[in-house]
């Protein structure tokens, strides 16, 4: 795409998973702006502190500009030839499942896309995962047990709905800024919505709630099989949703009732009293949304966290209906897109199943391949055992730093050095993972490269470039692509443009889907390069044609039209049928006349929140499983302590409010470093009495397989017998703060997240 330079671009932030709209723009001077985009449905111009200074973290110091072997200079054809050529040779020798890709949520949708069609396609193995399998893989995995599929059920417009939002294992302030806002923002205008905050620590989070459940680690499915019970025997359930929406319910009724109050209370930390009042709070609130995050999903009971959540939503009804509903959301800017394009071992592209004959012969003749893979591939943790123990032989990583997010990541330290083939694309020369490759690949970073997004309320989104490609940089859909025509699949990854592959995308996701499968945004098969390059912000499921997804009822459903799914009062609807060459539906057509923009001086618009149009999956039911019913979960409350006397307090992780992932991009702005500028540990006064740690004292955190030295932050926020510390420093920013030396490969039996908030550890003074 031609960049111009005089032109304010809209683009998207490329940090959490809130997915807000930024206003991108080059001045003469070579000096870039961002500022809030007012037209973005997910932030309507608010930006938080890390997207503020997303201009600060963009320079070109440290940039990987060239390709590189074994450490020198070389040219693409060199570097592509070698990488096809090695990986082909290593496929003959050892079959497809000797090679795997490490992808990331840092990826566009179009480059997963690319890579998921290689691997899965071409390869024939499904030895492709994510980095998302760090951060939402155990939502995922519940959706697919409920649902039938990955649905996220909700929208933003529902947090601003609600009157009751209960937040568990999320420190929205710090995390997903800009939805907190929209969240406090609601609040100043109904002030009697409530918020619960579930949380061993006491976040900045907390600030807004109205009730902070200091919970114990991992109580959130003793905490939720309890409200399940307790909704079950004060008569606040739906029965007539339960009966005709739902199987399963006596079953998870009975395993979620084997604890009485007393046995709930031991088996999360709470009184009696604060789960008597939470149960009678959420029983007696229609309107509930439960937002969840990392807290849930980084556990070894994280499916089981999720499903308990979500049995409570189906067994009151509280699903898919304004202001109500179970809610992930994704730490990632695109881990959504990359569940939609099968960017997981365990996942087809457009949501379909890798163990379904049916899909896998769909996308066989979608995509005209030789073999689509037969199995799941390998899940992150067992894929760095794998490259350990020598079954994977190449390796390539895209877009992360394993060596420093990774659980127990000296060991997967050890595992690459010691692989015979690494390839790391990246947009940096020197991040802890790329100075272990052989094969050296400089991508195109964010505000470079066009492609979209998919934000955590499945919103589509355009990533747009407004800078130049600086060196030898190449998009990393283009890089993967080379490689696949090198390999001797030329036809398939002709590719001229990320138009072309997102088109590709959007028509497998329609393609011979009658509606049984959630994933469809056929609308946009045809789109062009016009086309896509002025798409408005959408959500899923926009399908080309046919009946629709789901019967009459409160969606917009109108005649025989496309089901059509306006997202916003303020969408573009004009400009998009105009530029994208789309049909626009009558429902769009009424929201037309609306202002465009808007964002209200000190407010969100009027207006959001309010419509009552906005799609909402499962209002009337008609889930993606095969007798189109939800399926309760069977849980029974358990608690899992790992403590032992050598090893007595309990590890959490997690983000802080300026910093991203190991700081390769926000290490770069000292305006982000000085919020807080060193790593540290949370402890509470009396854990820092009995292990003698003063306020501001160095310690040494351990655990079994390693040790960390950062600053001592005694803080009664902290839950006794915790320990909290961030996840971000590395060694090139810290003498000894990398934290994820610390965490264990364990983890959750169906999801194969790791268990990245429950580690048993000791601290000492240093
Ligand atoms: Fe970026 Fe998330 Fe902040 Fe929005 S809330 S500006 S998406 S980091």
């Amino acid at each position: 795409m031609e960049i111009d330079e005089a032109r304010e671009v809209r683009t998207t932030c490329p940090y959490c998973g809130v997915g807000c709209g930024v206003l991108a723009k080059v001045a003469a001077d070579g000096q870039v702006s961002v500022r809030g985009d007012p037209d973005h449905p997910a932030n309507f111009g608010r930006l938080c502190s890390k997207g503020s200074a997303l201009a600060e973290t963009i320079d070109l110091d440290g940039r990987l500009l060239h390709p590189e072997i074994h450490g020198r200079r070389a040219g693409w054809d060199e570097a592509l030839d070698l990488v096809a050529s090695t990986f082909s040779q290593t496929i003959a020798e050892h079959g497809p499942d000797a090679v795997a890709f490490y992808v990331s949520g840092q990826l566009l949708t179009e480059d997963y896309y690319v890579a998921n069609k290689l691997m899965k396609g071409f390869v024939g193995s499904a030895n492709i995962d994510t980095n998302s399998r760090l951060c939402m893989a155990s939502s995922v995995a519940g959706h697919r047990r409920a649902f039938g599929s990955d649905t996220v059920p909700g929208t933003y417009d529902d947090l601003e709905l609600a009157d009751l939002i209960v937040l568990v294992g999320s420190n929205l302030a710090w995390c997903h800024p800009v939805l907190y806002q929209r969240i406090a923002a609601a609040r100043e205008k109904r002030p009697e919505m409530k918020i619960v905050l579930v949380d061993p620590r006491r976040t900045m989070t907390a600030d807004i709630a109205d009730m902070h459940l200091a919970i114990a680690p991992d109580g959130d499915v003793a905490l939720f099989t309890g409200l399940l019970a307790y909704l079950g025997q004060h008569n606040a359930l739906d029965r007539t949703y339960i009966t005709t929406h739902t199987t399963g319910f006596g079953q998870a009724l009975f395993a979620a009732s084997v604890l009485d109050l007393a046995g709930l209370a031991a088996a999360t930390g709470l009184s009696e009293d604060e789960l008597g009042r939470f149960y009678s709070l959420f029983a007696a609130t229609s309107k509930t949304v439960t937002v969840y995050s990392q807290g849930v999903n980084q556990s070894s009971s994280g499916t089981d966290k999720v499903n308990a959540i979500i049995n409570c939503h189906l067994a009151t009804g509280r699903i898919g209906k304004p202001g109500a509903g179970p809610f992930s959301v994704t730490g990632q800017p695109n881990a959504m897109g990359g569940r939609e394009v099968g960017g997981m071992a365990n996942m087809l592209a457009a949501h379909m199943e890798i163990e379904n004959p049916e899909h896998r012969d769909r996308v066989q003749r979608f995509w005209n391949a030789p073999a689509v893979a037969g199995k799941p591939g390998l899940k992150a943790v067992e894929m760095f055992k794998a490259v350990a123990d020598g079954h994977i032989k190449a390796l390539w990583i895209m877009a992360t730093n394993p060596v420093d997010s990774m659980p127990d990541a000296d060991a997967v330290e050890a595992a690459i050095k010691a692989c015979p083939f690494v390839v790391v694309s990246d947009v940096l020369a020197r991040t802890d993972t790329v100075r272990h490759a052989h094969v050296r690949l400089p991508a195109a970073a964010w505000g470079e490269k066009d492609g979209t997004v998919t934000n955590s309320e499945r919103r589509v989104s355009r990533q747009r470039a407004f800078l130049r490609v600086p060196g030898d940089a190449l998009p990393d859909w283009r890089i993967i692509a080379e490689v696949g025509k090198r390999m001797g699949f030329g036809e398939a990854f002709s590719y001229a443009s990320p138009a072309e592959v997102f088109a590709e995308h959007a028509a497998l996701s329609g393609f011979e889907n009658d509606g049984a499968r959630d994933f469809d945004i056929g609308a946009y098969a045809g789109v062009d390069a016009e086309g896509y390059e002025a798409l408005e912000p959408f959500q899923w499921p926009a399908p080309s044609q046919g009946a629709p997804l789901w019967p009459a009822g409160d969606l917009p459903l109108k005649g025989g039209d496309r089901l059509s799914w306006p997202s916003s009062p303020i969408h573009n609807v004009a400009k998009r049928k105009q530029s994208a060459k789309l049909p626009i539906s009558p429902l769009e057509g009424e929201m037309a006349g609306r202002p465009e923009g808007g964002a209200q001086a000190g407010g969100w618009p009027e207006g959001v929140g309010t419509t009552g149009l906005q799609a909402r999956f499962f209002a009337n039911g008609n889930f993606f499983t095969p007798d189109r019913k939800a399926r309760f979960i069977a849980i029974r409350p358990t608690t899992e302590i790992r403590t032992s006397p050598d090893y007595p307090l309990i590890l959490n992780t997690g983000r802080i409010r300026d910093h991203w992932h190991t700081m390769t991009r926000t290490g770069k702005s000292p305006r982000l470093s000085q919020h807080i500028a060193e790593p540290f540990v949370e402890i509470h006064p009396a854990d820092a009495q009995r292990f003698g740690i003063g306020d501001a004292d160095i310690a040494r955190v351990s655990s079994p397989r390693g040790d960390v030295l950062v600053r001592a932050l005694v803080t009664a926020r902290q839950r006794q017998g915790s320990l909290f510390a961030p996840m971000h420093w590395t060694d090139q920013f810290s003498a000894k703060g990398r934290l994820d030396t610390l965490t264990a490969p364990l983890t959750d039996p169906i999801s194969g997240q790791p268990a990245l908030k429950h580690v048993a550890a000791r601290i000492e003074k240093f």
